[in-house]
């Protein structure tokens, strides 16, 4: 393996004046502006773009500078919580649930009225997804390959989140072609999910009984809430991705637009620095190429090779089609 894919997103949520105290969001539109302006700036510091799901409220809020981003060199793409959005476009009446907790045709409903929105906003159609807290069920993949959606980076492999309808145990660590029946697997459709980089060395417990791998995010405090750190967790995503070989290597990581990066002493944007030096250093001491790549840009590379598709398993043997 010569080059690894490196691709940087973040997840462009609406104030939590339409939502909640609580929620992922910033509280105003500057502080989005900072933290996605900031991000660019950074990341760009080491060669990378940035990919942005962007929730239809930021996008047509901040239509312009999104729009300036593009121009830029970053990739775009849908992000939605359907309770977020329910608040917003519907008085909570319609959608008010996490993704994975919406019936088939709802997704198709709420998807279609959105895209719209965002359309109207960034002047073309998201043809890139993310649900808000990767929460996904059975239908996900199934309902955007049909509405046109070539992609998106729709699972953090490990999760376990079964109030958020976010379970990705056993989900696939690398960029696949999805399955329409089944979310955790690799399938013929004509969409590629490009999972979140999860280090499997180490299985965390979090609150509420939650399950999760460390990853590469700026946004949580791992050495302090977890005991691991960045150098780790980096050497040992590369490690484990030269032991699999996947077709397309690809280092996937996230983070939010309510952290200040363009303050150099907000923790988040220390840890960004670690966090994109820890990466850099992994994949220097592997030899390997760490190459700028966008959500959009590693969907292609997969969409490019021909599907294989899988020998069928029967009770310890396996029987060629
Ligand atoms: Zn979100």
């Amino acid at each position: 393996m010569k080059e690894i894919n490196v691709v940087v997103t973040m997840d462009c949520e609406p104030t939590t004046q339409t939502t909640h105290p609580t929620a992922t969001g910033p509280h105003d539109w500057e502080l989005g502006r900072r933290a996605c302006e900031g991000y660019a700036a950074i990341v760009g510091e080491y060669g990378f773009p940035v990919t942005y799901f962007i929730h239809p409220e930021a996008a047509v809020a901040q239509a312009a500078m999104f729009k300036g981003l593009r121009d830029g060199g970053a990739c775009l793409g849908l992000h939605m919580h359907p309770w977020k959005y329910s608040m917003w476009r519907h008085q909570g009446k319609r959608f008010m649930a996490h993704y994975g907790g919406l019936t088939e045709e709802e997704q198709r409903d709420l998807l279609r009225e959105s895209s719209l929105l965002w359309e109207e906003a960034l002047g073309e159609r998201p043809t890139l997804f993310r649900p808000g807290t990767f929460s996904a069920n059975d239908s996900v993949f199934k309902v955007l390959a049909e509405l046109g959606f070539k992609g998106g980076s729709c699972s953090v492999p490990g999760r376990m989140m079964p109030e958020m309808r976010a379970i990705w145990t056993g989900a696939l660590p690398d960029p696949h072609r999805a399955s329409a029946v089944m979310r955790q697997v690799a399938g013929p459709l004509d969409f590629v999910n490009v999972p979140v980089s999860t280090d499997f060395s180490t299985l965390l417990e979090g609150r509420l009984g939650r399950r999760l791998h460390p990853d590469l995010r700026p946004d949580i405090d791992w050495e302090s809430q977890y005991g691991v750190t960045y150098p780790s967790i980096a050497k040992n995503l590369v490690d484990q991705l030269i032991e699999r070989k996947p077709p397309v290597p690809t280092i996937c990581f996230i983070t939010h637009n309510h952290y200040d990066y363009r303050d150099p002493a907000d923790p988040a944007t220390r840890r960004l620095r670690q966090s994109l030096a820890a990466l850099r250093q992994a994949c220097d001491g592997a030899g390997i190429h760490a190459a700028p790549a966008t959500v959009e840009s590693v969907v292609d590379a997969v969409l490019a090779l021909p599907y294989e598709e899988e020998d069928m398993v029967l009770e310890g043997s396996i029987m060629s089609k």
